[in-house]
């Protein structure tokens, strides 16, 4: 298959491989941002290839796992409404809320709807003028133009019932909170190709030279993030600290500068809660003022779900900033599984414990049986 075959080719793996084992001559820690990226690596077990001492952390870049807990709560108490049509992406129906999750909601009764575009939940919209369509709007920069475009085109058309129910997260703000923990052990990272494919990569120079991270622009197939594991260990073992772009066949410096202009058009940069690691200042997208009439948070009264604990088992924050590892949760394997989940890392496709449950099979530490 072309452009899928080619980058997962074992003898180039193995060139490039070898090309790493002869680089390195200390022990490095790593962090790729993407969960497509972590899912990727402990899939074709790229971790476990690499030189002893060269450690990959698993970022926080798994839309689905950071939004937070109240968030998920507030669709929950939308989806639950007889006068609201909530649409949803697949991926967020089995991330638990404190008490159940969406699919919960939709088995009891409720009008939720899986789409695969925002513009699907707009053609819902049309199509039930009597009722009130909400859109879970979710993910990184990669998902902001389209769900800034449904918006927008909301407006144009005058399409009175729709909103969006708005959770966008941003890299960079991520990286800087994980780079100024005092327990941070991250030395470089692999950022996030379809990110960048959208925002370019200009926005990280000053990250790299203010903390002296290597930061590289890395794709999700395996000679892809071997070769941006690579460029980051070379950086390393040559003292460089600088941004370098591995995706080239998908990201340029400026980005998708129309999708940037629709997105600062119709959202704005605001504080935003991370699931399990807390608020980070402007690292969120909300609705800018010119189209806050299509908020679903001010549209309808949700002032009675505020914040609420973690199950206090769940350690996903503590995975997500790259301070533990999946299977070094006591619950993973056991009271913990996808078919039921205490944390959304475990139910994302994206997220980290999802990958290690079903890809490596620890539990324990121990080998797990399914
Ligand atoms: S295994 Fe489950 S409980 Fe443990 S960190 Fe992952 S999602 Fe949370």
């Amino acid at each position: 298959m072309k452009f899928i075959d080619e980058y997962r080719d074992p003898v180039a793996a193995g060139h490039c491989l070898d090309a790493i084992r002869r680089l390195v001559t200390r022990p490095w820690t790593l962090m790729e941002v993407c969960g497509g990226q972590t899912h990727a690596i402990v899939r074709f077990g790229i971790d476990e290839m690499l030189p002893s001492g060269v450690t990959l952390l698993h970022g926080p870049g798994c839309p689905v796992c950071v939004t937070p807990l109240e968030k998920i709560d507030r669709a929950i108490a939308l989806a639950s409404r007889p006068d609201v049509i909530f649409c949803s992406f697949g991926d967020m129906l089995r991330v638990p809320g404190t008490d159940r999750d969406l699919l919960s909601v939709k088995a009891s009764g409720g009008d939720v709807r899986i789409v695969y575009s925002p513009l699907d939940a707009l053609k819902v919209a049309t199509a039930n003028p009597d009722k009130q369509v909400v859109f879970f709007a979710v993910g990184f920069e990669t998902t902001a133009p389209g769900n800034a475009m449904a918006v927008f085109q909301a407006r144009r058309a005058g399409i009175p019932n729709f909103t969006v129910l708005v959770s966008h997260v941003l890299v960079p703000p991520a990286l800087e909170a994980i780079l100024g923990s005092p327990k941070c052990r991250v030395q470089a990272f692999l950022a996030a190709g379809h990110v960048c494919a959208v925002m370019g990569y200009a926005e990280y120079l000053p990250i790299a030279a203010k903390y002296k991270v290597p930061i590289v622009v890395t794709g999700f197939e395996p000679l892809d993030i071997l070769q941006g594991i690579y460029l980051c260990l070379k950086q390393l073992e040559e003292g460089r600290a600088e941004v370098e772009n591995q995706y080239t066949r998908v990201v340029s410096k400026q980005g998708n500068r129309p999708a940037q202009a629709l997105v600062a058009d119709v959202f704005t940069v605001v504080p935003r809660a991370w699931r399990g690691i807390g608020e980070i200042p402007r690292s969120g997208l909300g609705l800018s003022d010119a189209y806050a009439d299509f908020d679903a948070e001010q549209r309808f009264d949700l002032s009675a779900v505020g914040p609420r604990p973690e199950p206090a088992e769940c350690i996903a924050g503590l995975i997500l900033q790259g301070l533990r590892m999946p299977h070094e949760c006591t619950a993973f394997g056991g009271r913990c599984t996808p078919e039921h989940p205490l944390g959304a890392t475990m139910v994302s496709s994206e997220g980290a414990c999802a990958a290690y449950f079903r890809h490596r099979r620890v539990a324990g530490g121990q080998a797990a049986t399914l």
